[in-house]
Order: C-alpha cells, then structure tokens, then sequence
C-alpha cells in the first residue's frame, strides 16, 4: 500500500464530487445553452456550480469564466490581457518562482515582442515588494504572482503587491490554484483582477478550472478561442456540465468545512514537520511564517537527491513539481530560493488532502527516516 502525499499534483476525487458527477451523466443532462426545457435544466445546475465557486473567493458569479483548468485560466489572463494591445509598449511581470503555466505564457509574449520582467524570490521562499516596486514601469500593463507557490507552500503578499500595482495602474493577475481550499480567500479585498482556479487541487475532477475576472479587467480581456460566445464571448464551447457540477460540488464541500479541513492539513503537516525535522541534516524549505497548511517542503543534506527519491518506496511524493519531474531537472522555483543543483535534488515535496490520515504521516515519517539515514551511512563523509 502506498502513503498518498502528492495531493499539490492531483488530489482524488472526493467521493460525494464523484457521486453527482456520476448523476449528472446518468440523467444526460443537455447543452445549457439550449433553450429547452432541458437545457434550461442544465443551465441552472451550472448556475448553481457557478455560485458555489464565487462564494468560495468571495466574487460575484458572473465573474466565474470556466476553463479546462488553472493552465488554461493562466494562458486566458496573460495572453487575453497582453494581446488585446500592440506590442510596443506592452510591460509584463512576472515572479521567478510562478507555474510553467505562467513562465512559458511570459516566454511566448517575449518573442511576439512583448517585454517582461523576473522579480526574484527571496530565501524565504517571498517574493519581496521592493523587487516589485524595482520591475513595475509606467508601461507595465499586468503583474502576475501567485497566492500559494505549489512547491514551497508560501503563501505570497498578493494583498501588498496589488495595492503596488494599483497605485502604479498596473493590472494584477493570481494563480491561486494551490489557494484554493486550503486558504480562506476573498478576491475582491485582495485587491487582484484576475485569478486562476483549478477543482483537481481541492477533490475536484481534472480538467475543469476557472479564471475569476474583476471588474478592472473585464472590459480589456480578450478570449483566446472564437466559437459560440458562452462564458461572456471569453471561452467559448459547450459548457461540460458534469465537470462544472463536480468543481461547484468540491467548492460547497471546501467552505463547509473551511476550519476542519486547514485544522487537519495543519495537524498532518506540523507532525510530520516536528519528526523530520529533528533529523540530522534536514531543512525546510520557505518560511514555515506564512505557509499553506497543506504543503511541506523538505531539503535532505549529505546525500544524493536521485537515490533518496528511489528509496521512498511506498511513498508518493514529488521532488520539485509534478512538471518539472517531467522535465527531469533540478526544480527552478528551489533554485530561485538560492538552493544549489544538489540541495534542490534532495528536496522532497509532502502535500496531504483531506484523506490522509496522522496514522499514514507517522508511517510516511519512519519511510523518509530510514531512507535518509541509510543513505547517509553509506555517503562518503
Ligand atoms: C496545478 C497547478 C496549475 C495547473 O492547473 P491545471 O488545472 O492542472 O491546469 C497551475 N498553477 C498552479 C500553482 C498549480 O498548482
């Protein structure tokens, strides 16, 4: 049996998700654009969905536009933004240690001539908002940062860096799909103008996720896709009502049990933490001050990061991120805490979901324990 700890990758469905996904397959529910009865059936179950995601971060729900996910929402918010002007004079930031589904979006728009600046991290995992202040320009059309890193669980001053960016006229955009359900959020207070969503982070299905548009942004973001003009002409294509009615599903489940879910990951993680930790040689990695409770990253000193990762057997864990393990390279966003090629290595991400138990933490912990100090008997000293 394996110890499940690899929910910042995908959690599993929660079963009451499943349970009316499995419903709304069964009953075949029509195009919600129809104008039947049966379609305005389905509308309403979308409506509803639709609501229930908006309550989660405190937005209105015409604000919701689905997407097939957080990558997708990403791509909507910085292409449909940064395209909608010439490409003269167009100013993106961007923070180091943001998802791929960020950076390359960054490194497209550099070669269509667009210009863009890095704003590092510091150690502690932060994105500081004197570098912020350092890359905003009077052309700087949008800002993006996330709200919690997926590999380090920082959560970043998204609050202090919109204000920044507001007092600058520029536009900010949050991925928050680590956020969301794991920490209360209210966009609007936040201060942001757009934010990704994604439900398979938070016992949702893959494949269905949303970018929340504000006001400020809602009149200068241009869709990527052209076709049947739903979701307010921003993302055409029939609405997968099944997936909408899971997203919304692991929403209403997520605040109804806001304080018991972040009290359990909170729980896991902080036991998990207090065991490792006390090894020889093992560090956290981004301050453990503001972090998701959810996620703990972990650097393993004095031995080899590729056999340590071998050793974890009966394990599910990650090194950096689940795409950068597709890479096979060092995880970037670890370098960018200033962590060397060796230490990023012999990081080990842990996330845990609502499933995981203390009774698996203590087993994953003794896993770990024994890997590393085998590991560390046979290295060189
Ligand atoms: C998982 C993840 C994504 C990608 O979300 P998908 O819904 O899988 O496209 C984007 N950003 C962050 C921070 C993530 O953790």
């Amino acid at each position: 049996m394996t110890v499940y700890l690899d929910h910042a990758a995908s959690t599993p469905v929660d079963p009451r998700v499943a349970a009316v996904m499995a419903e709304s397959l069964a009953r075949g529910d029509a195009n919600p654009s129809a104008t039947h009865g049966a379609g305005r059936a389905a509308r309403a179950q979308v409506e509803t969905a639709r609501a229930e995601i908006a309550a989660l971060v405190g937005a209105q729900p015409g604000e919701i536009i689905f997407t097939s996910g957080a990558t997708e929402a990403d791509n909507l918010a910085l292409f449909g933004l940064m395209r909608a002007v010439p490409a003269r004079g167009r100013h993106l930031v961007v923070s180091r240690i943001e998802h791929r589904a960020v950076l390359d979006v960054a490194g497209r728009l550099e070669v269509e001539g667009c210009a863009v600046s890095y704003v590092p991290s510091g150690r502690e995992g932060l994105v500081p908002l004197s570098a912020v202040d350092a890359a905003l320009r009077a052309d700087t059309r949008l800002l993006s940062v996330m709200l919690v890193n997926n590999e380090t669980g920082v959560i970043q001053d998204v609050g202090g860096i919109a204000a920044l960016c507001r007092s600058r006229d520029a536009l900010v955009h949050t991925d928050a799909a680590q956020a969301l359900g794991h920490i209360r959020m209210d966009l609007p207070s936040l201060g942001v103008d757009l934010a990704s969503l994604s439900a398979h982070k938070m016992g949702g299905p893959p494949g269905i996720g949303a970018l929340w548009v504000g006001a400020r942004a809602a009149p200068l973001l241009e869709p990527m896709l052209y076709g049947g003009g739903q979701e307010r002409g921003l993302r055409p294509g029939t609405l997968p009502v099944h997936q909408i009615i899971g997203f919304g599903e692991a929403c209403r489940l997520a605040r109804l049990a806001e304080s018991t879910d972040a009290a359990h990951y909170q729980a896991l993680t902080h036991a998990l933490a207090s065991h490792l930790l006390a090894l020889p040689g093992v560090r956290r990695n981004g301050t453990a001050q503001a972090c998701a409770p959810h996620l703990l990253n972990l650097s393993f000193s004095g031995v080899d990061g590729e056999a340590l990762h071998a050793s974890l057997i009966g394990l599910a864990v990650s090194g950096g991120s689940a795409c950068g393990a597709a890479r096979g390279e060092p995880s970037y966003v670890l370098r960018a805490l200033g962590l060397d090629d060796t230490a990023a290595e012999a990081s080990v991400r842990f996330s845990v979901g609502r499933q995981t138990t203390l009774k698996e933490i203590e087993i994953a912990a003794k896993i770990v324990e024994n890997a590393y100090l085998r590991l560390l008997e046979l290295a060189p000293s």
